[in-house]
C-alpha cells in the first residue's frame, strides 16, 4: 500500500489537485461522520504519519535538499527525526491527556459533579512557511489529528519540492481522508481562508498574519499565529565565551539563518564583544571551513528576492567574517557584523539569513532596556553563568520563550509550549499544548434531581424568607 519512495516518486506521481473549497468540504464530511472521536482512530493516524516519516525519509530529505540545500543531518535533526520523536511522545501520552479533568463543586451545589472534557474542534486549516517545510507542516497536523480533528494543509509554494512530496505522500499514508493537502500560493490560500473552518493555524510573517486574522474574523474562527521577529541574544561578562561563540554560530547559521528562533543579533558590553568577536570568527571557520560555499553543512537562501534583501542589509556594515554574496547560487556567506548601529537597516527588521550583528550596550541594565523597548521577541537568549542575570531577564522581559546558554533547543522539548507573545504570535503548541490548542475544553456539570437541592433558588422569593 505504501510504495517505497525515492525523490523521483514524490514528484513523478502527481495526485489530482484538490481545490481549497473541495478540500474543506471533504475534511468537513469526514469530521461530521464522527469517526475521528475515538482515541484509537487518532492513534492509527499518528502511526500512519510515523510510517510516512520513516519509510519516506529519503524522499523528504531529498526534497529539503532541493528546496534549501539542507544537509541530511540537519534535515533529520530539525525536521524528520524531530517529528518522529514528537509523534512518539504524543502517542505515548495521548490517552492520559484526553482524560476528563474533575473539578470541585461548591457546597451550594451539593451533590453535583463537574469535569472538563476535551472535544475536537472540527476542521483545522494549517498554513505553513518554507523554512522548515516538513516540520512546520506536520507538527501542527499531528497535534490537530491527536485532538480528533481533520486537517486541510497548505504547504508553502516557496518550498515546492517539499510541498509536492507532502501532497503526494500524505494521502497515500494517512488514511480516511483525515488530511487534505492544498498546494499553491496567495490565490489558493485566499480561497482557503474564505471557507469556514473551526481553527486556523498560521506560521509565517506578521503581514500575512494580519490577512489571516481578518479573514478568520469573518467566520469568528479562532486563530493561532506563529510569527517571527528579532530574537536577541545577550552575552554577559560571566558567560563561558568559547562555548557561547560556538552555540551562537550554530544557532544562527543552521538553515543559513532562516530559522524563526535564530539569535537575530548579539547584545554585549564592548569588553565582552572584544573577546567574543574572534571566537565567533573561529567557530565559523571550524564549522564551515575557509570557504563555506563548499561546505555540505551550510544551506542556501530560499529565493532571489531574499538574497537581494540580505545583500542590501550588508551595505555599509563592517564584516568581521563573511560578507560574500553569490546571487546565482543563492549563497550568502555566514557573516558577523561588528559595531552595528541600532538605527541601521539590519536592526530594523528580522534578518532571516546568515548575518549576525554585534551591538554594544554599556551594561546589563541597558541590555534589558534594549529588549523591553522593542517588540516582544519569539525567543530571548541569555548567555551567562550568573543566576542573578538569568533571573533579571526572566522577571523584567517578556518573550515567547527564554533560553539560557542554548539557542534553538527549547523547540525540541516536547512538553514546553512553543509560541510567541505580542508581535511574535499568539497561541502555542507542541506535545500536550497542541492537543489543548486543538480541543475545546467543554465544562460538564451533572446534578442529581433528588433531593432537590435547587429548591432554595426557586421563586417566589417571599416564600424563600419563610423557608429560611
Ligand atoms: P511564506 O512566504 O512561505 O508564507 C507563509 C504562508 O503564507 C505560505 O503558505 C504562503 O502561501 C502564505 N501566504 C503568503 N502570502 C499570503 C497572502 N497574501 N495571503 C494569504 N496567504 C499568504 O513564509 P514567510 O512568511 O516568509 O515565513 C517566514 C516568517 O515566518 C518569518 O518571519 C519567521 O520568523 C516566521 N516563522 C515563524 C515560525 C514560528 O514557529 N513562530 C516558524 C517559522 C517561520
Amino acid at each position: 500500500r505504501h510504495p517505497v519512495g525515492s525523490a523521483g516518486d514524490a514528484s513523478s506521481a502527481p495526485t489530482p489537485p484538490v481545490t481549497p473549497t473541495e478540500a474543506v468540504r471533504r475534511a468537513r464530511a469526514v469530521f461530521a461522520s464522527g469517526v475521528t472521536r475515538p482515541v484509537d482512530w487518532r492513534l492509527a493516524r499518528l502511526a500512519e504519519l510515523r510510517r510516512l516519516l520513516t519509510e519516506q525519509e529519503d524522499v523528504l530529505c531529498a526534497a529539503l535538499h532541493d528546496d534549501l540545500r539542507k544537509s541530511r543531518t540537519e534535515a533529520m535533526v530539525t525536521e524528520v527525526g524531530f517529528l518522529v520523536r514528537e509523534v512518539d511522545h504524543t502517542r505515548r501520552h495521548l490517552a492520559g491527556w484526553l482524560r476528563p479533568r474533575r473539578v470541585p463543586v461548591p457546597l451550594t451545589l451539593g451533590g453535583g459533579r463537574a469535569s472538563v472534557v476535551p472535544e475536537p474542534l472540527g476542521v483545522v486549516t494549517v498554513i505553513a512557511p518554507w523554512n522548515y517545510p516538513v516540520q512546520l507542516c506536520l507538527s501542527p497536523v499531528l497535534g490537530a489529528l491527536a485532538a480528533g480533528n481533520t486537517v486541510v494543509l497548505k504547504p508553502s509554494e516557496l518550498a515546492p519540492a517539499t510541498s509536492r512530496a507532502l501532497a503526494t505522500l500524505l494521502p497515500r499514508y494517512v488514511g480516511e481522508g483525515a488530511v487534505q493537502v492544498v498546494e499553491g500560493g496567495v490565490a489558493e490560500t485566499t480561497e482557503l481562508l474564505s471557507r469556514r473552518v473551526d481553527h486556523v493555524f498560521y506560521t509565517g510573517n506578521g503581514t500575512v498574519g494580519r490577512v489571516v486574522l481578518e479573514a478568520a474574523a469573518r467566520h469568528l474562527t479562532p486563530v493561532t499565529l506563529e510569527l517571527g521577529g528579532k530574537s536577541p541574544a545577550y552575552v554577559d561578562p560571566s558567560a563561558d565565551l568559547a562555548v557561547t561563540a560556538r552555540r551562537l554560530v550554530w544557532g544562527k547559521f543552521t538553515n543559513a539563518g532562516q530559522t524563526c528562533i535564530a539569535p537575530d543579533y548579539v547584545l554585549a558590553t564592548p569588553a565582552v564583544l572584544d573577546r567574543l568577536t574572534p571566537l565567533l570568527a573561529r567557530a565559523v571557520e571550524d564549522f564551515f571551513g575557509d570557504d563555506p560555499r563548499r561546505s555540505d553543512d551550510f544551506g542556501r537562501i530560499v529565493s532571489d528576492r531574499h538574497v537581494q534583501r540580505l545583500a542590501g542589509l550588508l551595505e555599509g556594515q563592517r564584516c568581521v567574517t563573511g560578507g560574500g554574496v553569490d546571487a546565482a547560487e543563492r549563497y550568502v556567506a555566514p557573516t558577523v557584523l561588528a559595531d552595528v548601529d541600532p538605527a541601521s537597516a539590519v536592526m530594523a527588521e528580522e534578518i532571516f539569513g546568515p548575518v549576525l550583528p554585534l551591538v554594544a550596550v554599556p551594561d546589563l541594565d541597558a541590555a534589558i532596556a534594549f529588549v523591553v523597548e522593542r517588540d516582544k521577541p519569539l525567543a530571548l537568549y541569555v548567555f551567562a553563568d550568573d543566576p542573578l542575570v538569568e533571573r533579571r531577564f526572566e522577571r523584567e522581559t517578556s518573550s515567547g520563550a527564554l533560553a539560557v546558554n542554548m539557542p534553538l533547543a527549547h523547540v525540541a522539548v516536547p512538553d514546553l509550549p512553543f509560541g510567541g507573545v505580542g508581535a511574535s504570535g499568539t497561541g502555542s503548541y507542541h506535545g500536550r499544548a497542541s492537543v489543548e490548542l486543538f480541543s475545546h475544553h467543554k465544562p460538564v456539570l451533572r446534578q442529581r434531581t433528588r433531593p432537590d437541592t435547587a429548591a432554595l433558588l426557586y421563586p417566589p422569593s417571599r416564600s424563600l424568607r419563610a423557608r429560611l
